[in-house]
């Protein structure tokens, strides 16, 4: 199989109410929270409802009903979050991509001008 889900990760547990989330919006297929360390002034989290573990996975296995609403919690959180300026959409993926939470996961950035797409890489 080529994609894992693995349902024990921090963003199963708040889709199972085990931990609370601040939910900004959400729809039969997609919840959509603030980050627990916001690195910008709107920082929100927008993640399927389903055992997705990465944007490929995601993008390969979902089906058009769940791609479709995960798009439309994405533009209200953008309507929502009053974004008329501009944000930055990130899907960290993987181990290159520093993926720390292995549930898909958007993150909608904005609210202050964000500079340059990537820092200098980590050691
Ligand atoms: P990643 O590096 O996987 O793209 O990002 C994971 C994000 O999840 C981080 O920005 C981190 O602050 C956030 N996060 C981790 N644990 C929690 C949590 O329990 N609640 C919320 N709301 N965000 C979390």
């Amino acid at each position: 199989m080529p994609f894992a889900y693995d349902d024990k990760n921090i963003f199963a547990r708040i889709l199972r109410g085990e931990i609370p989330n601040r939910t900004v919006f959400e729809n039969d297929h997609a919840l959509a929270f603030e980050d627990i360390h916001p690195q910008a002034p709107v920082h929100v989290l927008v993640i399927p409802k389903g055992p997705y573990a990465s944007l490929d996975h995601f993008a390969a296995a979902a089906s058009a009903a769940e791609q479709a609403g995960f798009m439309a919690a994405v533009a209200e959180v953008c309507r929502i979050s009053g974004l008329d300026k501009g944000f930055r959409a990130i899907a960290n993926t993987g181990e290159d991509g520093v993926q720390e939470v292995p549930h898909f996961h958007l993150h909608i950035l904005g609210g202050r001008r964000l500079g340059r797409m990537l820092a200098p890489a980590e050691a």
